[in-house]
């Protein structure tokens, strides 16, 4: 019960691993926040956990309005917040002669504004409760991926911020980490071929696609007094994808 009753907020906290991060974080004591445009997805999670330890909050994360309105919200409900999950995400594949610059700047605004907002706002009650930060960036920010050029600008501007902001908030005792999946299985990865499939898994070290849950645990990690002096690294969950030196995979 590292979180017992701990202030958890969950962006994207309706599906995939902000929803596996919610179950994770409840499941050790917590009461989750599931910051969430798709208000029904996040209303179900929140159903499916104890009750009153868990509040649905339909939120654009591309809103910064909205977005300091929902920080102020949840610290007056509860009266501190002790972890942001900054998890909220889209993935718009494209090459950038293909890619529009309304592309551009919607998955800049969900990805990296939505990111940048949420730390901001939540970071007076963070400074109180000497909380902590986990953003979920990707493999795609500390590398690059064929035919996702916005996508993989976008994660690693989050792995940058994930550094930058560490230094900047050590000093008020506020960690900043950052998970980096690879292909993972949620909604956003739901189209993918099997044939594209079998070439992840290729990739692969541990040679399968990790469930949700096993990212939510590292999550968890991050946020828990565990890792109480790591702050500032964007840690690969990727089953060994980055170990590679990107050679094809011949033995
Ligand atoms: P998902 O699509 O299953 O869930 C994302 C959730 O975020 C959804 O509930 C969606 O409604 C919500 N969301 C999207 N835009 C939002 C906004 N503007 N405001 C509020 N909520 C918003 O995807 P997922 O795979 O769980 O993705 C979670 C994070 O993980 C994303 O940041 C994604 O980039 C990252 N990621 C995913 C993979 C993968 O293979 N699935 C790999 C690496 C990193």
């Amino acid at each position: 019960m590292r979180f017992q009753d701990k202030i958890v907020v969950i962006t994207g906290g309706g599906n995939g691993m902000g929803k596996a991060a919610a179950e994770r974080f409840s499941s050790e004591g917590a009461i989750v926040v599931l910051a969430d445009w798709q208000i029904k997805d996040a209303e179900e999670v929140a159903a499916s956990l104890p009750k009153d330890r868990a509040w649905p909050y339909k939120i654009d994360v591309s809103d910064p309005d909205a977005v300091k309105k929902m920080m102020d919200d949840i610290a007056a409900k509860y009266g501190k917040i002790d972890v942001l999950v900054n998890n909220a995400g889209i993935l718009i594949p494209g090459k950038i002669m293909d890619a529009s610059i309304e592309d551009w700047k919607k998955i800049s605004s969900v990805n990296i504004d939505g990111v940048i907002y949420c730390a901001k706002f939540a970071m007076p009650y963070l400074v109180k409760s000497k909380g902590c930060i986990v953003n979920t960036a990707s493999v795609s920010g500390l590398g690059g991926d064929w035919g996702m050029v916005y996508y993989c600008t976008t994660k690693g501007a989050v792995v940058n911020f994930t550094r930058a902001l560490a230094l900047d908030s050590g000093v008020n005792g506020v960690r900043v980490n950052s998970v980096c999946p690879c292909l993972v299985k949620t909604k956003m990865a739901a189209n993918w071929p099997e044939s594209a499939q079998a070439q992840f898994k290729n990739r692969v070290s541990l040679g399968r696609i990790p469930e949700a849950e096993e990212i939510a645990s590292v999550m968890a990690f991050l946020a828990s007094d565990d890792a109480r002096f790591i702050t500032g690294v964007n840690l690969p969950v990727d089953g060994g994808a980055t170990a590679s030196d990107g050679q094809p995979h011949l033995g």
